[in-house]
């Protein structure tokens, strides 16, 4: 069922599709939502947050090339799902959430799997992690209004950025944002989805 989703849509890199199908889904939400889980769906995670649809979560992986030399920024780190998917095919993923207890149980979530190569902060993300950049790939996980500017800044040359940007209930986009070289900045809409919105603090 996933994999026919994912493949409609069409993923380039074959081991996102592996890491995407190896990693279940489940194990990342608390035993009460797991009952509601539709394995195409969003999956709730508490605090009227979700975990994308796996397309979503293939898609936008996809598009951020990843290789296992990133270091990767995300913001919404939800229940650490995606966190994990990253984890999988870089370096070292620095993961920020806005709301605490959320952050806790991912935190504990991705030490018990064994993901030592990511790090959770608690905070709005809004602005990035300025102690941490650049980053080479950054993905975001709620949508704003538009780019935050900040974060383009914190990315390095080559790097990518892929985040959802629009208001919650009108036509939102995937932007895909890459830093080349000579510091020249390309923008790209790529997808019409639906995020819920990133939160200020
Ligand atoms: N990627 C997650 C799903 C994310 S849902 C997963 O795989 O489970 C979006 C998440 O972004 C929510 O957990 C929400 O609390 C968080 N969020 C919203 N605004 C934020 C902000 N300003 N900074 C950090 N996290 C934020």
């Amino acid at each position: 069922m996933i994999e026919d989703q994912i493949l409609k849509i069409g993923i380039q890199d074959k081991q996102v599709l592996e890491i995407i199908n190896s990693i279940d889904r489940q194990k990342f939400v608390s035993e009460e939502y797991a009952q509601a889980a539709n394995a195409e769906g969003l999956l709730p995670i508490g605090h009227g947050q979700t975990i994308s649809q796996p397309f979503i979560v293939a898609f936008m992986t996809d598009n951020l090339k990843m290789d296992t030399s990133h270091k990767v920024l995300e913001i919404g780190t939800g229940s650490g799902y995606q966190s994990a998917v990253l984890a999988s095919l870089s370096h070292h993923v620095h993961t920020i959430e806005v709301i605490d207890e959320l952050a806790k149980k991912a935190s504990l979530r991705l030490e018990k799997f064994g993901y030592n190569n990511v790090t959770v902060h608690i905070a709005d993300g809004y602005n990035g992690l300025p102690d941490e950049a650049p980053f080479d790939r950054i993905i975001v996980t709620a949508a704003s209004e538009e780019v935050p500017e900040t974060l383009i800044g914190q990315l390095s040359e080559g790097g990518i950025m892929i985040l959802p940007i629009g208001k919650q209930f009108e036509i939102q986009y995937l932007w895909l944002i890459k830093k080349e070289m000579d510091g020249t900045i390309i923008r790209e809409k790529i997808l019409p989805v639906r995020f819920l919105p990133i939160v200020r603090k």
